[in-house]
């Protein structure tokens, strides 16, 4: 492993390499599924924040902030670290919980790491991963997360989070400690207690489906949990097990509402 890569530091002393993996840019790739939906017919309200869910008949009513009024038979909640202010209207809350992963990125250097480089611990401040993009800087994250505050659309990063963040990359790839770090960022991110999300079926309300919380793993599942929805959804069924994923369970005695993201401010 070290042969292959060198930049691996002294303390790594084993290592697994999955040749068939990759990463890509979420701000190109995620927009770029969205005009591929739009090209199947799908219809894309952006800037339109549900505010009121409910069951009327067979159908779904979903109000926007607008007051605009969509039905439809099947609903799928998949509004991230604020599911749980939905899901809730449907009496299955959940204790999600938002917080900001820290993110930097260094000067760009000769590109010459390939994959997706990490490390996981039980300890959360030792748990990094870097990955070099063609134009040449490296993207790191993991480490301590900053909070965040779903109510007002905001992440933040803390500059000790960052030190340390830089520490334990070193750790990893020691040659990474002489680089200039131009730029850290963060995002909301919806985390259950367990570390898992919820996905599947709603276990009260018949047509609703759940796909949130991916506690840091969104954007790596996000495509296979769509697949994986969009067969249960139209066939009933799915062969992939998803039942440790069920809502049902976070449910309480008292269907007492738990932790949940806070109110949805207007967005830009
Ligand atoms: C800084 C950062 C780094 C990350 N790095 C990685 C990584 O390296 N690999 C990885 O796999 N994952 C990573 N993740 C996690 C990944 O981005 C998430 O798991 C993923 O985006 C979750 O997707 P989602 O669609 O469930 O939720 P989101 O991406 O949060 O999308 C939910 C959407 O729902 C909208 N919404 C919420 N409430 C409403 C409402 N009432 N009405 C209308 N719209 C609503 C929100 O505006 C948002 O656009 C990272 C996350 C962050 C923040």
């Amino acid at each position: 492993m070290r042969n292959q890569f060198p930049f691996l530091g002294t303390e790594v002393l084993a290592a697994s390499h999955s040749p068939n993996d990759g990463h890509a840019n979420p701000r190109l790739a995620a927009p770029a599924i969205a005009r591929a939906a739009r090209r199947a017919g799908v219809g894309v309200f952006e800037n339109t924040q549900i505010v009121h869910v409910e069951k009327e008949g067979a159908d779904f009513r979903v109000i926007g902030d607008d007051g605009r009024v969509f039905r439809a038979p099947i609903l799928v909640i998949t509004a991230g670290a604020w599911a749980g202010l939905l899901s809730a209207q449907f009496e299955e809350p959940v204790p999600i919980t938002a917080l900001g992963p820290t993110m930097s990125v260094t000067e760009p250097v000769p590109y010459s790491i390939r994959p997706a480089v990490g490390v996981v611990t039980s300890v959360e401040a030792e748990s990094v991963y870097f990955r070099q993009i063609l134009r040449g800087n490296v993207i790191i994250g993991g480490s301590t997360r900053g909070p965040a505050c779903p109510a007002a659309c905001r992440a933040y990063v803390l500059p000790e989070n960052t030190l340390s963040q830089l520490k334990q990359i070193q750790r990893l790839a020691p040659a990474l400690g002489r680089l200039n770090i131009i730029r850290v960022w963060s995002g909301i991110e919806g985390y259950l207690p367990d570390g898992m999300p919820v996905l599947g079926p709603s276990e009260r309300v018949s047509g609703l489906f759940y796909a949130f919380g991916f506690c840091g793993s969104g954007f790596q599942i996000g495509p296979g949990v769509g697949e994986t929805l969009a067969e249960l959804i139209d066939t009933g069924t799915t062969d992939i097990a998803i039942d440790a994923y069920r809502i049902g369970r976070f449910a309480t005695p008292t269907g007492a509402a738990l932790t949940s993201g806070g109110r949805l401010s207007a967005r830009s």
